[in-house]
């Protein structure tokens, strides 16, 4: 009898930006109370899961090298959680080609867990939903429920408590991507040090920018975007002034911190503009290397079904 091997999924992720992060009071838990406004970028990781013997990672792409392949990486814990749930043994093979910065602030781990919770959905035939995918994701990480969603969305708690926002309109925006990463904990931390000691600005509520995303205006949007993490990021990381600078001053029409950071975002008024600004900045000596990207686009989905 013929038995019928189950094709490889390859599923898209993408990246997020942080238009507008307001830190609140650290919780009992350890987490601190957030208000956020995430926007899913263009800027993706592909991640391919094959059936196998047993379970194995592996990541190729910039910055493949500093990420774990064992059980620290979330594509395993995702494969080994829903392999329980489902009932059955977690035997694929998951290849992770990363185009988003590692410990970038673009949550790139957590879109790697909601590709490889949405291919083992498709690879196992499991039929669960969208909803109970998040609801699995949020306990891999704050950031999976939003990299499953994408688009635009008003995350609360720890941020995956997730409501959709209108986002009318493409945005433009140009990354700039730094040499080596930033530890998520210890910007959080240096942000409780800077607070202990005195008064670091803090972003207002989010409405005036929900209402900038729903007319599509990304001059209206700019100067609302915030992120209460970027003093303390800056701290670690003085340099990034320079990068900042040099993005407003290439035409961005504004430029903050991505989440923890160090990756700047700039936001700018069309193609062609982010194009110019990408090109000034790559030739800027500011940054390790640029890209563009557009949003809102979709969470994770499965791009290819290769025929047998
Ligand atoms: P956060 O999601 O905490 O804001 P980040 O976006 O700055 O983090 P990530 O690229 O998600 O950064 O990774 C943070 C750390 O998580 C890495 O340094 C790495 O050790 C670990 N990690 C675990 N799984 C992955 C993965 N699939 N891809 C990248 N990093 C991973």
């Amino acid at each position: 009898m013929l038995s019928v091997v189950p094709r490889p999924v390859i599923v898209r992720a993408p990246s997020k930006v942080n238009l507008h992060l307001g830190v609140g009071d650290l919780r009992a838990d350890g987490y601190h109370e957030l208000t956020t406004v995430f926007q899913a970028l263009s800027l993706s990781d592909d991640v391919e899961i094959a059936p196998a013997a047993s379970l194995s990672v592996r990541v190729v792409g910039v910055g493949a090298d500093e990420v774990p392949t064992d059980r620290r990486n979330l594509v395993w814990q995702a494969a080994v959680r829903l392999a329980h749930l489902a009932g059955r043994a977690p035997l694929v093979e998951i290849a992770i080609r990363k185009g988003i910065p590692v410990a970038g602030g673009m949550a790139g781990g957590s879109a790697d867990a909601a590709a490889a919770l949405v291919g083992l959905n498709e690879l196992w035939e499991l039929g669960l939903s969208r909803d109970e995918l998040a609801t699995i994701g949020a306990e891999l990480g704050s950031d999976v429920p939003f990299a499953l969603y994408g688009g635009t969305a008003l995350g609360r708690g720890r941020g995956e408590d997730l409501l959709p926002v209108l986002a009318r309109n493409t945005f433009h925006w140009v990354l700039a991507l730094a040499k080596g990463g930033l530890s998520t904990p210890a910007v959080y931390g240096e942000l409780d040090r800077l607070r202990d000691q005195g008064d670091p600005p803090r972003v207002a509520e989010p409405q005036e920018l929900l209402q900038a995303l729903a007319s599509g205006d990304a001059r209206h949007l700019a100067p609302l975007l915030g992120n209460d993490l970027q003093a303390a990021a800056l701290t670690l990381r003085p340099e990034l002034r320079r990068t900042l600078r040099a993005g407003v001053g290439a035409g961005a029409l504004a430029g903050l911190i991505s989440g923890s950071g160090p990756t700047c975002a700039f936001l700018c008024d069309n193609e062609a503009a982010a194009v110019a600004v990408a090109a000034e900045l790559s030739g800027a000596g500011v940054c390790r290397s640029v890209r563009t990207a557009t949003a809102p686009v979709p969470g994770a989905r499965v791009i290819e079904d290769p025929p047998r």
